[in-house]
């Protein structure tokens, strides 16, 4: 289970259109809630470091980013928990090439981007035997964890 902030889903939405006819991508950061649902606070952009002609239906994260986007989550007292991309054109449902560059733990939220216009939004996650992925299904955050977790919202540049 997922748990997507209001504003991290309009970041992801609003990516994605602005990445059209390429793909977006970013980090998820938040922390684990109850029944180790995953519960994202912050949808962080990334550069697709993809060549230029690959863009539109690949993307690629450099591990310097990796690296910095996990030190961005620590100092705010977070986890990194995923990331997400978009599909030009492409429904919301993982490729190839996406299972085969998933790692265990995280969640890999797609959204759909049609014409210019984002669509769909879909989570996914390796299965336990780690053979492929299972959907994975999303939720809004309670008010309740809200009122549990203090958070600093102030998003900062690192
Ligand atoms: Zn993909």
């Amino acid at each position: 289970m997922i748990l997507l902030d209001e504003e991290a889903r309009l970041v992801i939405r609003s990516e994605g259109e602005r990445a059209y006819p390429n793909e977006c991508c970013g980090f998820l950061i938040g922390r684990f809630g109850e029944a180790g649902a995953r519960v994202v606070t912050e949808a962080r952009p990334v550069r697709n470091s993809r060549e230029k002609e690959e863009r539109y239906h690949r993307f690629v994260i450099e591990a310097e980013e990796f690296m910095r986007a996990e030190a961005y989550a620590r100092k705010m007292g977070l986890e990194l928990l995923g990331f997400y991309h978009s599909h030009p054109d492409h429904p919301a449902e993982p490729s190839g090439y996406d299972e085969e560059n998933a790692l265990p733990f995280y969640s890999y939220v797609i959204v759909a981007v049609e014409g210019g216009a984002a669509k769909n939004l879909t989570s996914w996650e390796l299965s336990a035997d780690r053979a492929g992925f299972v959907n994975e299904p999303i939720g809004a955050i309670p008010a309740a964890f809200w009122n549990a977790n203090i958070i600093n919202i102030d998003k900062e540049d690192i």
